[in-house]
């Protein structure tokens, strides 16, 4: 099985410093729709990883939360994009959970849940906590210069091995391009 793991805000959708409290305030990164679809083709199953503070933030509830996420799904399917699966932490920093990123307790949890190991699986986010869980946990990581991702390019400490596209939509393309590459032969 393939699979990819994806960060939400910032690189499904335009992010927010006042978070994203409402379905009117999701809004997809042009293109970003139509790379999962593409994914989905290749034989992908894309599973969303996103840490959501803003619950235990008291800015939004569940309920809100599911209907963002229904938005995201609807979103999706009108281009042909099917979103596997949404791990989401909706802890604080203060809590100490083992779900919110940096750590991989999302990753792994997506992990038990497909029953498939994670070494080599991309993974793709816009902060350094998204890259740094996706690393712990085998992943490669991949940036995307939406969202905060340029300012995470600037700020530098990546994981090693940490590869940079502008958006998700560039990234797919290359991933896709690779995959279809004939395999280099052996010197
Ligand atoms: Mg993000
Ligand atoms: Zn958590």
């Amino acid at each position: 099985m393939k699979m990819i793991i994806l960060d939400r805000d910032g690189v499904i959708n335009h992010d927010s410093p006042e978070f994203i409290k409402s379905p009117a305030e999701w809004i997809p990164i042009p293109g970003s729709l139509e790379a999962i679809a593409r994914l989905n083709q290749a034989g992908y199953r894309v599973v969303i990883a996103s840490n959501q503070s803003g619950i235990a933030r008291e800015l939004f509830d569940m309920s809100i939360l599911n209907a963002i996420h229904h938005k995201l799904h609807t979103s999706a399917q009108q281009v042909g994009a099917d979103i596997d699966a949404i791990f989401f932490c909706p802890h604080a920093a203060i809590d100490n959970c083992d779900c919110r990123k940096p750590k991989a307790g999302m990753f792994e949890e997506i992990s038990k849940r497909f029953k498939v190991g994670l070494k080599g699986v991309p993974t793709v986010g816009d902060s350094l906590r998204d890259l740094q869980a996706g690393f712990v946990s085998g992943c490669v990581p991949y940036l995307v210069l939406t969202g905060k991702g340029q300012k995470t390019l600037e700020t530098g400490g990546l994981p090693p091995g940490t590869q940079a596209f502008p958006d998700l939509a560039s990234m797919v393309d290359a991933l896709l391009k690779d995959a279809n590459a004939p395999a280099a032969s052996a010197a």
